[in-house]
């Protein structure tokens, strides 16, 4: 019994508990005074999706700004056409793992396969060179997301700004949240796809056309994040 109890606090140690200290550790350095003076990185997370990645592609386009899309593989198998169209309109694609399974809640051995898994959807676009991020779902990690970012070279990608447009919120009060949190110089997380919520990714679209127009008002530049972090840090 006491063997037991020693394993499991031992594995709790290596696989959350040390991880989520590097993560605190990493995120310090990741702050947004990274980002250049004048810019905003918006970020989609959860696509590609045939709903609303199309429609925000078109708006970035009509004011000529560029964004990062952090992809699911699963999602990427679905729609490889549209992650041609993102990278070939100038945005980058960040990684975001397979499945979107939380890295605390899955066992070390599932979570594992679906970082192979996201690893070989990209491999199969070859388009894993380009992919410079990594954005762990939920914005938490384990031993194994440490390892697998460490290891393939890639940097943790996190954000200022969670307007939260998964919540059940209008597209006005998610503008609202972001107008309130000073955008300029900050990381904004948003959502092209959907994995564990009913509201629709549409909300996202009409969110951007609320705030595209008050950003080019504004004269803020809208990057990538690769080209928008100072000395991409
Ligand atoms: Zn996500």
């Amino acid at each position: 019994m006491m063997l037991l109890l020693n394993v499991i606090i031992i594995f709790l140690i290596m696989y959350i508990i040390l991880p989520v200290i590097a993560n605190i550790v990493i995120r310090k350095f990741l702050k947004r005074k990274y980002v250049r003076k004048g810019y905003v990185c918006l970020t989609f997370d959860d696509g590609p999706s045939s709903q609303s990645t199309l429609k925000i592609l078109s708006l970035l386009k009509a004011y000529n700004s560029k964004a990062t899309f952090f992809v699911l593989g699963s999602h990427i198998e679905k729609h490889p056409e549209i992650v041609n169209r993102i990278l070939k309109d100038g945005h980058e694609i960040g990684e975001h793992g397979y499945q979107h399974l939380h890295p605390w809640k899955s066992s070390p051995w599932k979570y594992a396969i679906d970082l192979i898994k996201s690893h070989k959807t990209l491999k199969n676009l070859n388009i894993h060179d380009q992919v410079l991020h990594f954005r762990p779902p939920f914005g938490k990690i384990n031993l194994l997301t440490l390892l697998y970012v460490v290891f393939s070279g890639k940097k943790f990608a996190y954000w200022d700004i969670d307007p939260k447009d998964y919540k059940n919120k209008s597209p006005k009060q998610i503008a609202n949240e972001i107008f309130t949190q000073s955008p300029q110089g900050s990381i904004i997380l948003l959502h092209d796809g959907r994995t564990n919520s009913n509201n629709s990714a549409d909300i996202t679209v009409e969110t951007l056309k609320l705030i595209l127009p008050v950003f080019d008002k504004e004269q803020l530049h809208l990057d990538s994040m690769v080209n928008a972090i100072a000395n991409n840090q």
